[in-house]
C-alpha cells in the first residue's frame, strides 16, 4: 500500500468582466494555483496577478529566440578572475555566460537560465560555454601567457547526460589541452536529489582528471556526514558567508567552522563574493587563502582578462 499526502490548493481568479470566455477564466485560476506549487512552505491559495501572464510571455520570447541566439553568436563567454586574499595573485577565473540580446542589450543570466533549465536548453549552452572555455585556454598556450584553470559552470541536469565524460575528454583533446585547466562548478543543491547516482557522475569526471568545485556551498544543507564520501577537490563558499558575518558580528563561528572544516578534509577553500579589502584579509586569517569577487574585479570579456592577467603578474614580481 502506498502511502500519499494530499494537498488541496486553490487558485483564485476573481471576475470582473463577465462576457470572459469560461476558458480563459479557468487557465487564469490554474496559473494563480501553480503559485501554491511552487511555494517550499505550502501555500493553499494563491490570487492570480497580471505579472503571472507577463513572466509565461517573457519566457516563452526567451525560449522562441534562444536556438537562433546560439546560432548567431548572441551568447558571450566572460571571465571573473580567482585571486590569492592576500597577495592578490590571479588563480583562476570563472566562466559566466551573458546574452548580447539584438533589442534588449545584455541579458544577465538570472533572466534566462532558469527558463533554459526547465526547458533542456541549458545543456546546449552549457556545452557552448564549455567549448569557448577551452578555446580561451588554448590561446593562452599558444601564445605562451601564464596559465590559469578556468572553471565552467555545470548544471545539475547536463549531470543527467551519461556521456558526459567522454563529451569533456574529446573536447580537452579538441584543443589539446590538459584535463587540471578545466574546472566543474557543480552546485552543493545538485548532490541533494539523488546523492547515490549523482556522486557516481562526478567520481566519472573527477576520474578523467577534472578538479571538482563544490559550488555556492552553505546553500543547501548537505549532510556533513556525506562530505568526506564527495568526489570533490574545493569548497567554494556561498556569498551568503560573508554577508551574514557582517550582519551580525562576533558571530562567525559557522565562517570560521566551514572553512576549519574544508581544511581538515584536505579540500581546497575558496569564498565569493568578496567586495571589500577587510573581507578578503578576515578571510585569510581564518585560514581560507582564495575568493573571487567585485574587490578584485567583476566578470570581464576575454580581451580584459588578458590585460587582467598581466597586470596581476607585474604586481607580483613588483
Ligand atoms: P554563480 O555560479 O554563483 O556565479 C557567481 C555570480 O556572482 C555571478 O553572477 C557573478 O557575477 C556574481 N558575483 C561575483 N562576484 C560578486 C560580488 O563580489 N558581489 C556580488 N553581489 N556578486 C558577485 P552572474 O554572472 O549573474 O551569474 C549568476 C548565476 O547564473 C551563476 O551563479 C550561475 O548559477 C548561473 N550561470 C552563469 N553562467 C552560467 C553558465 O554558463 N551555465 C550555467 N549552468 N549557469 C550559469
Ligand atoms: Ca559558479
Ligand atoms: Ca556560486
Amino acid at each position: 500500500r502506498a502511502d500519499y499526502e494530499l494537498r488541496i490548493i486553490i487558485g483564485i481568479y476573481p471576475i470582473e468582466d463577465n462576457s470572459m470566455a469560461v476558458e480563459s477564466i479557468y487557465s487564469k485560476a490554474v496559473l494563480a494555483s501553480k503559485k501554491c506549487k511552487e511555494s517550499a512552505t505550502g501555500g493553499y491559495f494563491a490570487f492570480y496577478d497580471e505579472s503571472m501572464s507577463e513572466t509565461i510571455v517573457k519566457n516563452q520570447r526567451i525560449t522562441n529566440q534562444m536556438n537562433v541566439a546560439l546560432k548567431e553568436n548572441q551568447f558571450e563567454v566572460v571571465l571573473q578572475p580567482k585571486c590569492h586574499l592576500q597577495t592578490g595573485k590571479l588563480i583562476g577565473a570563472e566562466a559566466l555566460v551573458r546574452w548580447k540580446h539584438p533589442e534588449n542589450g545584455y541579458l544577465p543570466p538570472s533572466e534566462f537560465i532558469p527558463v533554459f533549465e526547465k526547458n533542456g536548453f541549458i545543456s546546449k549552452l552549457d556545452e557552448y560555454v564549455w567549448d569557448k572555455a577551452c578555446g580561451y585556454i588554448r590561446s593562452w598556450i599558444d601564445s605562451g601567457l601564464d596559465l590559469v584553470p578556468v572553471s565552467v559552470n555545470v548544471s545539475r541536469y547536463d549531470l543527467r547526460n551519461q556521456s558526459l565524460p567522454s563529451k569533456f575528454a574529446q573536447m580537452l583533446d579538441k584543443y589539446g589541452i590538459p584535463a587540471k585547466y578545466l574546472h566543474l562548478e557543480i552546485t552543493e543543491s545538485a548532490y541533494m536529489e539523488d546523492a547515490r547516482v549523482i556522486i557516481k557522475e562526478v567520481q566519472r569526471l573527477k576520474d578523467i582528471g577534472l578538479h571538482i568545485e563544490m559550488d555556492d556551498f552553505g546553500t543547501a544543507y548537505s549532510s556533513l556526514n556525506m562530505l568526506n564520501e564527495m568526489p570533490i577537490d574545493t569548497l567554494k563558499l556561498d556569498m551568503s558567508f560573508i554577508r551574514n558575518y557582517e550582519k551580525s558580528p562576533g558571530k562567525d563561528v559557522i565562517l570560521s567552522f566551514v572553512v576549519k572544516l574544508a581544511n581538515a578534509l584536505n579540500l581546497g577553500c575558496i569564498a565569493e563574493g568578496i567586495e571589500t579589502k577587510e573581507q578578503a584579509a578576515y578571510l585569510f586569517s581564518l585560514g581560507c587563502s582564495t575568493g573571487q569577487g567585485y574587490y578584485f574585479s567583476k566578470p570581464i570579456s576575454k580581451q580584459d582578462f588578458d590585460i587582467f592577467a598581466v597586470q596581476s603578474a607585474a604586481v607580483i614580481s613588483a
